[in-house]
């Protein structure tokens, strides 16, 4: 199954894993690299014990102490992604610059909580999002509101704590105008750049046929509209075109278009003086991707604006990026434990493990690629090739389809899937009633919780039995 590009790149990953041995794929001096070109966390070792070792801890360990299965997240890994994302900006663009985490690739209060401490602003999707940055002490200035459906509680919220809205559709602006006060509400349009990028179908939004922003030809009308609205302040304008990129073409031309919008802006009066380029950037799930460095995309971004708007006659805006998985993806593994196997000679042997897709939804949704170690007996060669079953009742709940894992596997085995850290937790759900794993943060030794594994009352929380269907 799949295409037949996925199919290419699975066929080299075989060529190239048998020669892979732990110690190529992991860093030396963890704060050099750029964590979205690297398969696993910037601490990753391996112990005495033959155990993977994450920010100084073991992840065998790990997982006796906080259960099965377990997140781990490795702090460096996701600050080290934040520094290489501010200190390119300060490198390469001379006006002021703002770097917004994405928070939907992993909403929860520690997170936001480091990528605040990194001088971070959080990019926020629903009323959820917003109240956990504000619980972890975002700044609501730097807390921008996305979304193409908002409802009038969450846009509510965001005018009373002060936050900037990203304006989608008319039938928002129209709703702000209602709810407009005395004080006029910061807001930013975001318009759609007809730009062209090659990704999943799902996660592609900068071409036209996409449900979120403006359409291009409507600007005109926007930008008259909003200038006569004394409730409204439009102090900026945004485009996300997508997301796992590896080109950086498309965020070049992004600058050329933004800075045409700007003039055009200007020209109706409004008072703009952000432009937000989004996220997008890709990270290396298997050895197959190749994603830029995220020096060199803030390189080309920073770039692109500021020749653009030069040539324009233009003063810089305040620039403002948005990445997501490019942040926290490489910075977290999940943890499982190996339970049944079943071998259909001939065709395939299925590992099954204790998880899948209800904390790992991707491979069933995009045909999203993984890469696995067993974390117990990290020098064996891994050169078999297994299926990695999850355990919920669907054929599709394949976590990996053609992992290469040691020989012999045993029940009881901690496998570790690499680069879970982005759209993992975030987009867990309860299917088969399997409540979610627990999440703990790494660094230096220390192991915190950070998201309590559910329990069998959490699932029955919201269930509500009426009288008369109770059982004598
Ligand atoms: C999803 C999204 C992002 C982050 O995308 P990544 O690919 O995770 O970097 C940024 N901005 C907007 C508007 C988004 O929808």
């Amino acid at each position: 199954m799949g295409t037949p590009d996925q199919e290419s790149r699975q066929a080299s990953a075989y060529r190239y894993l048998p020669e892979m041995t732990v110690a190529t794929a992991l860093a030396d001096n963890p704060a050099e690299h750029s964590p979205n070109q690297q398969l696993m966390p910037l601490t990753a070792r391996v112990n005495a014990l033959d155990h993977l070792e994450i920010g100084g801890c073991d992840v065998v360990a790990l997982v006796q102490q906080f259960g099965s299965p377990l997140y781990v997240l490795d702090e460096v890994t996701l600050r080290t992604a934040c520094r290489h994302y501010r200190e390119a900006f300060r490198q390469y663009y001379p006006g002021e610059s703002l770097v917004i985490y994405a928070s939907k690739a992993w909403s929860c209060l520690a997170v936001c909580a480091i990528a605040h401490s990194e001088g971070l602003g959080m990019d926020v999707v629903s009323a959820g999002e917003l109240i956990t940055a504000l619980q972890a002490g975002v700044n609501p200035k730097q807390i921008y509101l996305h979304g193409n459906n908002k409802s009038v509680q969450e846009l509510q919220l965001a005018i009373e704590s002060g936050c900037r809205i990203i304006v989608d559709n008319w039938y928002e602006l129209q709703t702000l105008v209602n709810l407009g006060g005395e004080q006029p509400i910061p807001i930013l349009l975001r318009l759609t750049p007809g730009i062209e990028c090659h990704t999943h179908e799902y996660i592609r939004t900068g071409h036209l046929d996409s449900k979120f922003g403006f359409d291009p030809n409507q600007l005109d009308a926007v930008f008259q509209f909003v200038s006569q609205q004394p409730t409204l302040r439009c102090i900026g304008l945004h485009a996300h075109i997508g997301s796992q990129i590896f080109e950086l073409q498309p965020h070049q031309d992004l600058g050329v278009v933004m800075a045409q919008w700007f003039v055009k802006a200007a020209h109706y009066g409004l008072p703009v003086q952000e432009l937000s380029v989004g996220g997008g950037l890709g990270i290396c799930y298997t050895e197959a991707d190749d994603p830029p460095s995220i020096q060199a995309w803030v390189q080309v971004v920073a770039t692109s604006v500021k020749t653009a708007f030069q040539a324009q006659g233009l003063t810089l805006p305040k620039l403002l990026s948005e990445p997501g998985r490019s942040l926290i993806g490489s910075a977290c593994v999940t943890a499982y434990t190996v339970g049944s196997q079943k071998v259909v000679p001939d065709i395939r042997t299925y590992i099954s493990v204790d998880g899948g897709m209800s904390d790992n939804p991707r491979p069933i949704t995009y045909q999203s690629l993984y890469r696995a170690l067993i974390a117990n007996r990290l020098s064996a060669p891994h050169q078999t090739p297994v299926t990695i079953a999850g355990k919920h009742c669907e054929s599709g709940d394949v976590l990996i389809k053609d992992a290469l894992l040691p020989e012999k596997i045993q029940s009881g085995d901690i496998l570790v899937v690499l680069a879970t850290g982005a759209y993992n937790y975030s987009m867990a759900s309860n299917y088969n009633r399997i409540p979610r794993p627990a999440a703990v943060v790494v660094k230096e030794g220390e192991a915190n919780l950070i998201l309590q594994r559910e329990t069998w009352q959490d699932l029955l929380r919201q269930d509500r039995l009426p009288e008369r269907l109770r059982s004598v």
